[in-house]
């Protein structure tokens, strides 16, 4: 049996274990559609982790003043910002990151993803001008966490953090933990196409096809796992033939144009969600080579810009890829 969430997401549809149907919610939440489904929870379950997503989009909102990342943009390019162990420890996370895939992924993309994202944005090309001028203020190296005052600081006036490549990730492997709390022993939460499952049951998600919205390119058999895909499909515009997404390269300030989906599994959202976003900037070639890192328990899927397919080790000869690209 299979169910269609909504099409244009990334991943397409869910099917059911043994054709059952299991109770589920939907809401809308951090500019998607939130699915839970739980084959044992009860009213308050259900309550409880959109409650938690819903804690981690306003603790994540770049836009909200009263968010600690809103004023930590405002302040800390000219002091010591102190913030919570929550969003120190995510940041830290995120520097872990931007390490491990030389910069490729930036959380201090702002001021570049202002002018390609910024409210209202991801219509036009800015003018070259002004990539160039905010190209400087985006470098991970120059935020600096104090571990013992649990403060953030910018080295450079006008740096900014973006936690778009994070938060939704993060705001599912909250939420499973908050469902872990309750005592639940299984659950799947998809947001928009990024998946966390729990338990012992093994869930089918339908892969979308990056080019097709209602094909199906591959089924992904999930169990105590997380999936995450970054596509250039899902937010851009043409222009000139030519398609700008959401996903920039910190190095050019231009949207990469290496691939058009790369999908990460992995055992925590949080990390899926990452790794999906700095895959999709490195490219097949650097990019699967860290997909077969030391990275526990990591597999992908990467589409690249010719609709060529690329497995990683885990998954060749299991995983089966329905259609041309
Ligand atoms: P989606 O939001 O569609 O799931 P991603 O998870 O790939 O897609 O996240 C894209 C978002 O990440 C962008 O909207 C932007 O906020 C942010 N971002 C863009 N480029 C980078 C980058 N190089 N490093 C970190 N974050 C980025
Ligand atoms: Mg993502």
């Amino acid at each position: 049996m299979k169910r269609f969430i909504l099409a244009g997401l990334l991943i397409l549809f869910i099917v059911y274990g043994c054709g059952q149907r299991f109770p589920s919610k939907k809401e809308f939440l951090m500019d998607t559609e939130v699915e839970i489904i739980l084959p044992q929870g009860n009213e308050e379950d259900f309550t409880a982790a959109f409650n938690e997503m819903r804690r981690i989009e306003k603790l994540m909102d770049i836009h909200d003043p009263e968010s600690e990342i809103f004023r930590v943009n405002k302040l800390a390019d000219k002091e010591p910002v102190k913030v919570s162990k929550e969003i120190f420890e995510v940041l830290k996370r995120t520097l872990k990151y931007s390490r491990l895939t030389s910069g490729a992924f930036d959380v201090s993309i702002r001021p570049l993803s202002a002018l390609w994202v910024g409210k209202g944005k991801l219509k036009e090309v800015p003018e070259a001008r002004k990539i160039e001028e905010k190209l400087p203020l985006v470098n991970y190296k120059n935020i600096i966490l104090d571990e013992r005052n649990q403060t953030v600081e910018f080295k450079k006036k006008g740096m900014a953090l973006d936690l778009g490549a994070i938060a939704k990730g993060y705001a599912l492997d909250r939420a499973i933990k908050v469902l872990q709390g309750r005592g639940i022993k299984e659950a799947l939460i998809n947001a928009g196409g990024d998946i966390r499952v729990m338990g012992e049951r093994v869930w089918k998600v339908g892969l979308q096809h990056p080019r097709k919205e209602n094909e199906v390119l591959a089924v992904i058999r999930l169990k105590d796992q997380a999936i995450a895909t970054s596509g250039d499909y899902q937010r851009y515009f043409i222009k000139e033939r030519k398609r700008y997404h959401h996903i920039i390269n910190p190095e050019t300030g231009y949207p990469v144009t290496e691939c058009m989906s790369v999908t990460i599994l992995a055992p925590q959202a949080t990390q899926a969600d990452i790794l999906a976003t700095s895959v999709f900037i490195l490219g097949s070639e650097k990019g699967m080579e860290l997909i077969e890192s030391p990275l526990k328990d990591v597999e992908g899927i990467i589409i690249d810009a010719q609709g060529k397919v690329f497995l990683s080790s885990g998954l060749k000869g299991k995983l089966r890829i329905n259609s041309k690209i």
